[in-house]
């Protein structure tokens, strides 16, 4: 079972990766988008830090991601913020108010998240998105967390040769080919964050 503690664990975990990577987010984010992917992540999650902090010590997993997902919605202005945000509250609202959540449970949940981002954004795997990062890593929750995180990363490394479809990326067509998707990449930092924090 994993209890509120887990689910603050979890988002520390994703607001260090995200503080310690977000030069290199940007940098993904520069040859096939707007160079900001990085900045807008660090400044939802710092943000998503001091709304944990300041959250009663009784809140449950459930609205605890679901304060998360507010957070980030209110505070990244590009296309992330809403789609990862989407993310978190499908989430927590999938969980409802128990106090504690089996991992199939927790796996449920992320999957109907997934499925909110898919329906948010228009976009489904092969779009060169976060969407490839998130379908297989989701998915393979169903093994382990180990392989969810280790599917997402792959997931991310194979959007390099993707044309990208939807996005600021899809507005370069052909020349998007040969890097790779800046939201894939962050979306397999969470998911290696959730992994960390399950069996680490
Ligand atoms: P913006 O493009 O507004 O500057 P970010 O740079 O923060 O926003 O995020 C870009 C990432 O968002 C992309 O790399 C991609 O993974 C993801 N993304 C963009 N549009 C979509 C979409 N329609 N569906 C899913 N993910 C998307
Ligand atoms: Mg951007
Ligand atoms: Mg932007």
């Amino acid at each position: 079972m994993r209890d509120a503690e887990f689910f603050r664990r979890w988002l520390e975990a994703a607001a260090a990766a995200v503080e310690r990577e977000a030069d290199r987010l940007t940098e993904l984010d520069s040859p096939i988008g707007d160079a900001d992917h990085g900045a807008n992540l660090l400044r939802g999650f710092t943000a998503v830090r001091a709304a944990l902090a300041g959250a009663d010590p009784a809140t449950a997993p459930g609205a605890l991601l679901q304060l998360a997902g507010r957070t980030l919605i209110s505070t990244v202005g590009g296309a992330s913020g809403p789609l990862y945000g989407t993310l978190l509250r499908r989430t927590g609202k999938e969980l409802g108010d128990a106090p504690e959540v089996e991992d199939t449970a927790l796996h449920q949940a992320l999957e109907a998240g997934v499925g909110a981002v898919s329906q948010l954004g228009g976009a489904a795997p092969g779009d060169k998105t976060m969407l490839d990062a998130l379908v297989p890593g989701v998915a393979a929750l169903g093994t382990s967390y180990a392989a969810a995180g280790a599917a997402a990363e792959a997931g991310a490394l194979a959007t390099v040769p993707i044309v990208a479809r939807k996005g600021r990326a899809s507005y370069l067509g052909e020349r998007s080919v040969g890097h790779q998707d800046p939201g894939a990449t962050s979306s397999a930092l969470l998911l290696a964050a959730l992994a960390d924090t399950a069996e680490g």
